[in-house]
């Protein structure tokens, strides 16, 4: 493995809105950054068709926004480099990222390498991805008003997101099984909303379209194999979302499912590694709150390489006085 001879202060792992912050905020304080990303720069923004909810904009194409958000990351001469980070070793004070043949050497890291959705698998699913099939509730859920909508899942998800479409469409829930593994308080809410109907033991087979956009779902009876037929316009998929931390596992910083353990200041348990945006264990999973975490963790590695510096000199003032 070839390793590169620059030590660089702060190495951040992903170029979505949460790791193209914090290399802004890091590198405006004059920590020399480097910027790892697998794909093109963006994550999930470039996935986005509209992006109706990040303040500045009314409305803007996720990829217009992820561009601008590169620009914005790179103007205090952060570095950014193709990367598929397989591995960090903690070697001392320095942490080491292994990506590929290369590897690099860091005083901070920063992982921002979000999470993905599990998709059902079915004919029509990426056909039809942000032409009506979506993830996200949050993000498309305005672009349904007066519609007719398919959600699929039984989980907390599912059914807390299909509430919240209400506010726009009409929601039918389509679940494998015959009853929801929502917590109840939630599931009580669904059955009390007179704008959600549900579909049980029944699974989705194929989204079908004009070509264009969504016009209905294939749905088979599991019980009875009965199939029918459903005009929807949209289709809203919680069979599970999943994070990206494969890479970082034997750091022992995750959870359970995998997601990465942080406090308020995006601290991992490890010192001088960070993590935000959506591979962190959290709630609401937006660009708005990928790029708080962002901010806040690259605020809080100029604080902490600022902390080694000052033990660093500590130490070398130590020696010298017992010379
Ligand atoms: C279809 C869709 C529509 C959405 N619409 C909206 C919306 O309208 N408004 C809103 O606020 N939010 C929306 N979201 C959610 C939003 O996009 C995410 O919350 C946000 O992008 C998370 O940012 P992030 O930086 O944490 O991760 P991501 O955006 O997921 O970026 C992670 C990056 O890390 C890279 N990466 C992963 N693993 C590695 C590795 N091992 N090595 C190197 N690089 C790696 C990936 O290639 C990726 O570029 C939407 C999401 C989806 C899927």
């Amino acid at each position: 493995m070839e390793q590169t001879e620059k030590i660089y202060d702060v190495i951040v792992i992903g170029a979505g809105p949460g790791g193209m912050t914090a290399a802004l905020y890091a590198s405006r304080s004059n920590l020399s950054t480097l910027l790892l990303e697998r794909g093109i720069p963006g994550g999930e923004m470039n996935n986005t068709a509209e992006v109706e909810n990040y303040p500045g904009f009314k409305s803007i194409l996720g990829p217009e926004l992820a561009e601008k958000m590169y620009e914005s990351a790179m103007q205090f001469g952060a570095e950014h480099a193709y990367g598929d980070v397989k591995r960090i070793v903690v070697d001392g004070d320095y942490r080491i990222v292994e990506a590929g043949k290369k590897s690099y050497k860091a005083r901070a890291v920063i992982i921002a390498t979000g999470s993905h959705h599990r998709k059902l698998g079915i004919p029509g699913e990426d056909q039809y991805n942000g032409r009506g099939v979506s993830y996200c509730a949050v993000c498309d859920g305005a672009f349904f008003r007066g519609k007719q909508l398919a959600v699929i899942g039984g989980g907390d998800s599912a059914v807390e997101e299909g509430i919240y479409l209400t506010q726009f469409a009409d929601v039918n829930i389509v679940h494998r099984r015959d009853e929801f593994r929502a917590q109840k308080i939630i599931q009580g809410r669904a059955f009390k909303n007179e704008k959600i109907s549900i579909t049980w033991d029944s699974v989705v087979e194929e989204i079908k379209g004009d070509g264009q956009k969504v016009t209905g779902v294939v749905i088979r009876n599991k019980k009875t194999n009965e199939i029918t037929e459903k005009a929807v316009d949209g289709v809203f998929i919680y069979v599970g979302i999943l994070p990206q931390s494969d890479a970082f596992l034997d750091l022992g910083i995750t959870d359970g499912e995998g997601w990465i353990i942080t406090n308020e200041h995006m601290e991992t348990a490890v010192p001088g590694i960070f993590a935000i945006g959506d591979v962190r264990q959290k709630l609401l999973r937006q660009i708005t709150t990928a790029v708080g975490d962002g901010g806040e963790a690259g605020n809080r590695a100029f604080a902490y390489i600022e902390d080694l510096h000052d033990r660093l000199e500590a130490a070398e003032a130590a020696a010298e006085t017992v010379d």
